[in-house]
């Protein structure tokens, strides 16, 4: 059985699938490839999905869903502090409802409306039952916002054989692989999200070499401003109720399309009572209107750029995608930015649905493509921030980092840090800061069940693992008794773009401030250690220490808990050092009473490894 490609946009949603060997769209009865991602949820009980809700809105704006991947897989907090949508928000446990008369629906639920759509329309076409689908994300989709796209689809009832990357899609449209070497930007400017990629093509396989953009900037921000100065035009501004709001932004956007192929456009705004208000805008006019928003789009192209280590001049080709590149600005700007004219010649709406169809095809056991190119188109993606894990004194270690390839695994091994621990704090934290408390906290658990033993002595091996969809997984398994834990990291919010950008800026401002910090935490475990292990020894063997070796080291005590309060790590470091020197003469004494005492082995390697002193040799002594 067939499976298909979906985009599931913002704004618009296409399915398309590999028949013959190509690609194509699946239009619907009127002929359209185009669904708008709009559900109407009737008073009646009824869904209406796609064309007719989204004409429904400006009637029935407070039944009608509009723009619902903006708050797929994000808080009620979050989705407000963005301020782009006009719902009414409950936040119900980890999941965001949004209240559509007596209803309270999710994200998840109504882009398996959507999805529902887009698979009997598929059902119909081809016959059958459809269950299998490829479905694309942007790039900048965190966890939480696959694992609800997922969901979405899991819901629709369609087995999503993995999620890809909108831009990685339209490369695999473009067929850039059959041309085996070349770096590509592809700048994927839709209705509400931006996305650029930088691609690497190498013996025909692609790398994404780093992704950016801005998950709340596109097109429908152009019908908004335009939309606002009509209002403003109209002297409608303030009090303009919620449908002729909605009318506005259908009127605004209708010129805005005009604009890309005339240079005059006509709005009409209906005004309750008097006569319509009609105004002309030119070409001109609008250019002018959006391009402080459309300005928007550089710091991400910039950034993407500085990431993959190269200039516009380096790149092979730039490809267009989403509905918006269509407006002759967007393209000349794009040209202007890149320093070379853009690749536009497959349908900006249809690209990224294409390439979903591809992959679902390549995917699938009777592949028509693979057949015929006869090998494996392999994508990789890159992770957009680092994660890790939290250390000893709320440092944040690294395992991942950002901008590493996805499908990723990695593993690293951490100890315990006191005498007879049996359970290890796993701490999953994302960011590229130095401290715990400057990154965002993921995931928590625990892994229980490690033998009793001397600190340093047990060896957990954490591993990190983000699959092709970019969802992460962390296990934890102590190789001595092979006890293991493990958590899918299903965080229940996302971050949006400017949280990113945030993250990112502040670890280059506080680089400097973090390796000081990063710094001091560590001598501060370091002193605290050595200062543990001295407060054990002269509550034990006080009566080996000479007068004076007594009094040295109670002042060098002294200083360093003196130290430890403050922030200069090197000064804790060196009395640190100073506590050890100051400190040996008694820690061999201690050592010799242990082996004259004739202690337990286990009680002289304990001593040993207290001491500092190599187990083996502590043996042999014996
Ligand atoms: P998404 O991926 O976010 O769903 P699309 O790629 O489908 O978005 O692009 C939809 C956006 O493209 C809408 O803002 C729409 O107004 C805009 N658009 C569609 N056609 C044109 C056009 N001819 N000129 C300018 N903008 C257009
Ligand atoms: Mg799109």
């Amino acid at each position: 059985m067939k499976a298909i490609g979906i985009d599931l946009g913002t704004t618009n949603s296409l399915v398309a699938v590999v028949e013959g060997g190509r690609a194509r769209a699946l239009l619907d009865e009127a002929g359209d490839a185009i669904l708008p991602s709009a559900v109407h949820y009737h008073s009646s009980g009824d869904i209406v999905v796609g064309k007719t809700a989204r004409e429904n809105a400006t009637q029935y704006p407070e039944e009608t869903l509009l723009s619902v991947k903006r708050l797929i897989g994000r808080t009620k907090a979050e989705a407000e502090g963005s301020g782009l949508h006009n719902y009414v928000l409950e936040q119900d446990g980890s999941a965001l409802r949004i209240v559509v008369g007596d209803r309270r629906v999710t994200p998840i639920e109504v882009s398996a409306e959507i999805l529902k759509s887009l698979k009997s329309r598929a059902n119909d076409q081809l016959g059958g039952e459809i269950s299998k689908a490829v479905i694309t994300v942007p790039a900048y989709f965190d966890d939480a916002q696959r694992q609800a796209t997922r969901n979405a689809g899991r819901l629709a009832g369609l087995e999503v054989l993995r999620l890809v990357n909108e831009p990685t899609a339209a490369a695999l449209a473009y067929g850039l692989d059959k041309q085996r070497q070349g770096r590509f930007a592809v700048f994927d400017l839709g209705g509400g999200t931006f996305d650029i990629s930088i691609l690497d093509l190498v013996d025909g396989v692609f790398e994404v070499l780093s992704t950016g953009g801005d998950t709340q900037l596109g097109g429908d921000d152009f019908d908004t401003i335009v939309a606002t100065w009509l209002l403003e035009q109209a002297g409608l501004l303030e009090e303009a109720n919620a449908s002729q709001r909605r009318a506005a932004v259908v009127a605004a956007e209708a010129a805005k399309k005009q604009l890309t192929d005339n240079f005059q456009a006509e709005l009409r705004l209906n005004r309750e009572g008097q006569d319509d208000f009609v105004v002309q805008m030119s070409r001109d006019e609008y250019e002018h209107l959006i391009r402080p928003t459309l300005e928007r789009v550089q710091a991400p192209c910039r950034r993407a750029l500085g990431d993959a280590g190269i200039r516009p001049e380096q790149l092979d080709g730039v490809v267009l995608v989403g509905g918006s590149t269509r407006s002759p600005f967007v393209q000349r700007y794009v040209a202007e930015f890149f320093e070379k004219k853009p690749l536009c010649d497959i349908d900006p709406d249809e690209v990224v649905a294409l390439g979903a169809a591809s992959q679902a095809d390549l995917l699938s056991v009777d592949s028509e493509l693979r057949l015929i190119d006869g090998g494996d188109v392999l994508l990789l993606d890159v992770t957009p921030l680092s994660v890790g894990l939290e250390t000893m004194g709320g440092l944040a270690e690294k395992v991942i980092p950002r901008c590493s390839q996805i499908p990723a695994s990695r593993s690293q091994e951490f100890t315990t840090y006191q005498d007879g621990q049996t359970a290890m704090d796993i701490h999953v934290v994302q960011g590229e800061r130095e401290l715990v408390a400057d990154c965002r906290s993921l995931a928590r658990f625990q892994l229980i069940g490690i033998p009793p033993g001397p600190a340093g002595q047990a060896r957990v091996r954490v591993t990190f693992q983000i699959d092709a969809d970019g969802i992460l997984k962390v296990g934890a398994k102590d190789l001595t008794s092979g006890v293991e834990q493990s958590v899918n990291v299903e965080p229940t919010h996302g971050l949006t773009d400017a949280e990113v950008e945030g993250m990112l800026q502040a670890s280059l401002d506080f680089a400097e401030e973090d390796v000081n910090a990063r710094f001091l935490r560590t001598a501060q475990v370091e002193s605290e250690r050595a200062l543990s292990a001295i407060r054990t020894a002269l509550a034990s063997d006080a009566d080996l220490l000479t007068e004076e070796e007594n009094s040295v080291i109670h002042s060098v005590i002294d200083d360093l808990n003196t130290a430890n309060a403050g922030t200069d790590h090197r000064q804790i470091q060196d009395l640190t050092d100073l506590l050890d020197r100051v400190s040996s003469g008694f820690a061999h004494r201690r050592m010799e009473r242990a082996l004259a005492e004739g202690l337990k082995d286990t009680r002289v390697t304990d001593l040993a490894d207290e001491l500092g002193v190599d187990d083996d040799a502590a043996k042999k002594e014996e």
